[in-house]
C-alpha cells in the first residue's frame, strides 16, 4: 500500500492551492452577493486546464486520471467552491461524450469545454423526478434523419450561463429505464426556453428549468446508442459522487483552517478560548473526520483508475461527505461566535452553499440504497 502522491500530483495541488487562495477566494464572496455567474473565471480556468481534466489530450485537454481530478477539484473548492460545479459538469461531459459520443460531435464541443469557451449542463432531473431518474417523461421520437424532443428539466446547474445540455429523454417509453437515450442538444436551438431559480446557496451556478418544445436535433447529436443513456449516465455518477465528496472536503478544510486562526486570536474569561476542550475538540474531531473522508474519496478514484468496481464506495463518499463537511461547517461558525452568522466571515456563505451537494447527484437516502443493494443483494433492498 503506498499513499504517497507523484511528482506531478504534487505540483498540480500546489499550484492550485496558490490559484484558490489568489485568484478565487478573494471574489468568492462577489459571485454569491449579486447572484451572477462568474464568466470571467471560465476561460482562465479553462486555462488552467480544470475543464479539460476528462478531455482527452487529442481534443485540447489534460487526459489526466481520476485521482488527479479529485485532487484538483478539492484545491479549487477551498477558494470558490462553486466553480467546482463548472468542473463537475466538465468532467461529467467530457467522460460521455469521449467514450460515448460520435468523432465530429466531440471534436465540436469538447475543445471549447476544455477551453472553457463553452458551458455544458446535464440534464435529467425532471419536476415530477429527480431520484426515481428512469420515471423521466421528456421524449425524443425520430423524424426522419431528426429527432424531435418535448419535456420539461429542472434543477439544472449552470442553465442560464449554458451554451449546451446533455439531455436524457425517453426513445423506447415502454422500457423504464432501458428506453432513455441521452442528447446532446444546442441551447439556443428553436422551441427551447429557460427561467432562473432563485436558490439558498451555490447562488452563482445558476440553477435553472428548461422546456423543450418540439426541439430537433440530428441523429449525430444522440450520445452512444439508442436506449443506452441510462447506464451510460450512472455508470459515470460512480466517479463524480467521489469528486463531489472532495469538492466538500475542501471547502470544510478551508473553514477549519480559518476557524483556527480566530480561535486562536480569541479569549473569554481572561483566556485564550482554546484553552476549552469544548472549542478544541470540535477542532479536533473536524480534522479527524476530514481525513477519513479524503481516504475514502481518493481510494474511490484510485479504484476507477485502476478500473475496478466502485459503485458503493462512490455512494459512501456521497452518503456521508456532504453532509459531514455541512456539519463541520456550522460547528465552526458556532466558534465564530456571533461572527460567524455575519457575511464578514466567508463561513455563513459555505454552509449554505455545501448544503445543496447533499441533494445533487443523489440524496443520502438514495446512496444508502445503492449501498445496501451492495451489501445484502438487490432482491433483499
Ligand atoms: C444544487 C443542486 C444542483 C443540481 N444540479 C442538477 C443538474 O445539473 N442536473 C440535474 O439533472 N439535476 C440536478 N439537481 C437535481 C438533483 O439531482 C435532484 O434534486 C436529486 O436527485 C433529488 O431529486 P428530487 O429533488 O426530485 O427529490 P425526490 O426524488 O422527490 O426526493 C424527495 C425526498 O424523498 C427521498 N426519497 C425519494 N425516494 C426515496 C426512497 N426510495 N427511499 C428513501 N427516501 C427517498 C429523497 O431522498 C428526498 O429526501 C440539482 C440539485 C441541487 C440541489
Amino acid at each position: 500500500m503506498d499513499f504517497s502522491l507523484t511528482e506531478d500530483q504534487i505540483l498540480l495541488v500546489d499550484s492550485l492551492k496558490g490559484f484558490a487562495r489568489k485568484e478565487l477566494l478573494p471574489r468568492y464572496s462577489h459571485w454569491d452577493r449579486t447572484g451572477s455567474f462568474p464568466a470571467e473565471l471560465w476561460p482562465r480556468m479553462g486555462e488552467m486546464g480544470l475543464f479539460g481534466l476528462r478531455v482527452p489530450e487529442a481534443l485540447g485537454g489534460t487526459g489526466l486520471g481520476y485521482l488527479d481530478a479529485g485532487l484538483a477539484i478539492e484545491q479549487v473548492a477551498r477558494g470558490d467552491f462553486n466553480l467546482c460545479y463548472g468542473i463537475l459538469n466538465a468532467c461529467f461531459a467530457g467522460d460521455i461524450l469521449s467514450r460515448f459520443a460520435a468523432p465530429d460531435l466531440c471534436a465540436d464541443w469538447l475543445t471549447p469545454l476544455a477551453a472553457g469557451e463553452k458551458v455544458l449542463c446535464v440534464c435529467l432531473t425532471e419536476p415530477h423526478c429527480g431520484s426515481d431518474a428512469a420515471a423521466i417523461r421528456t421524449r425524443a421520437v425520430r423524424d426522419g434523419g431528426d429527432y424531435v424532443i418535448t419535456g420539461e428539466k429542472s434543477a439544472i446547474t449552470l442553465l442560464m450561463a449554458g451554451d449546451a445540455g446533455i439531455v436524457f429523454a425517453k426513445t423506447d417509453p415502454d422500457k423504464g429505464a432501458r428506453g432513455v437515450s441521452a442528447f446532446l442538444v444546442p441551447l439556443d436551438a428553436p422551441g427551447l426556453t429557460r427561467t432562473p431559480y432563485e436558490d439558498m446557496g451555490a447562488r452563482g451556478i445558476v440553477r435553472g428549468s428548461l422546456f423543450l418544445d418540439g426541439v430537433r436535433v440530428p441523429e449525430a447529436h444522440r450520445i452512444g446508442p439508442e436506449n443506452a443513456g441510462f447506464t451510460q449516465v450512472m455508470a459515470t455518477f460512480d466517479y463524480t459522487r467521489a469528486l463531489i465528496g472532495l469538492m466538500c472536503l475542501g471547502a470544510a478544510e478551508q473553514t477549519l483552517e480559518e476557524t483556527v486562526t480566530y480561535v486562536t486570536g480569541r479569549e473569554a474569561f481572561g483566556q485564550p478560548i482554546t484553552r476549552n476542550q469544548g472549542v478544541s475538540f470540535p477542532l479536533a474531531e473536524a480534522r479527524s473526520r476530514l481525513e477519513m473522508l479524503r481516504w475514502l474519496c481518493y481510494r474511490t478514484l484510485w479504484l476507477r483508475d485502476a478500473g475496478l468496481p466502485h459503485t458503493a464506495e462512490a455512494a459512501m463518499c456521497k452518503a456521508e461527505g456532504p453532509a459531514l463537511c455541512a456539519d463541520v461547517i456550522r460547528d465552526c461558525l458556532v466558534l465564530h461566535g456571533h461572527y460567524g452568522y455575519t457575511r464578514d466571515f466567508p463561513v455563513e456563505q459555505r454552509l449554505r452553499d455545501v448544503l445543496g451537494q447533499i441533494i445533487a447527484d443523489g440524496t443520502p437516502q438514495i446512496m444508502k440504497m445503492i449501498i445496501a443493494r451492495h451489501m445484502l443483494g438487490r432482491d433483499k433492498v
